[in-house]
């Protein structure tokens, strides 16, 4: 299989054939079907097994395939994703813009440990991706900067690292602030019960894929 039997948006496939990436790795084999059609997902991944372009890409091709093309709201965002740690955050960030090379959508990364000031200017305006931090995330939603109520798609990524690092608080917060009619991507490296209860609670009749 390759990605050009996914029937994915021609920007994409353009995108990727400039990185050279010709053959999907299992994790993107098993989720970008399901994922694509716009179900939820739940996979057991780790770093460096092809995980962020299972999610980016189905979440950059269901936005270029909606007709009219959709705008960045105003204010917020359309796809928020989670992280634990400002570098996995940057990471996917980059990642988005990689992979949305040929695509008008508008990504921003915000986390904490860092004045809030530009991070606020640059939400001004409303983006298309966020990458977040759930620290930083809420304080920005206090301050009014941020509104969660356009939010199309949700990921959560490395959930097992942000309930080690003590996010869950702040994750159980945000989630409550997100609409309840949303496609939701769950990653973890590892599945533990806690886990998987948190998956139950965020999920729709979720794929299971893991690698
Ligand atoms: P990740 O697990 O998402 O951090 O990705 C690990 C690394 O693999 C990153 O450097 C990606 O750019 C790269 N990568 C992701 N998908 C593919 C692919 N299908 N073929 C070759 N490299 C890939």
């Amino acid at each position: 299989t390759q990605f050009s039997d996914f029937g994915l948006a021609a920007p994409l496939l353009q995108a990727l054939a400039q990185a050279g990436y010709v053959t999907p790795t299992p994790i993107q084999a098993q989720a970008l079907r399901p994922a694509m059609e716009g179900r939820d997902l739940c996979g057991i991944a780790q770093t460096g097994t092809g995980k962020t372009a299972s999610f980016a890409l189905p979440i950059l091709h269901r936005l270029a395939s909606q007709t009219p093309a959709g705008r960045a709201p105003r204010r917020g965002c359309r796809v928020l994703v989670l992280s634990p740690t400002r570098e996995l955050a940057s990471q996917i960030a980059e990642s988005f813009r990689d992979y949305g090379r040929y695509l008008p959508f508008t990504t921003t990364v915000v986390f904490g440990g860092v004045t809030i000031g530009r991070q606020e200017r640059a939400l001004a305006n409303g983006v298309d991706v966020l990458v977040a931090t759930p620290g930083r995330l809420l304080d920005l939603i206090d301050r009014r900067s941020l509104t969660l109520e356009g939010v199309e798609y949700l990921v959560l990524d490395e959930a097992d690292q942000m309930l080690d690092l003590g996010f869950i608080h702040a994750l159980k917060r945000i989630v409550t602030l997100l609409p309840k009619q949303r496609q939701s991507l769950f990653f973890s490296a590892t599945m533990p019960k806690n886990i998987a209860g948190l998956a139950d609670q965020y999920l729709k009749n979720p794929v299971q894929v893991a690698v």
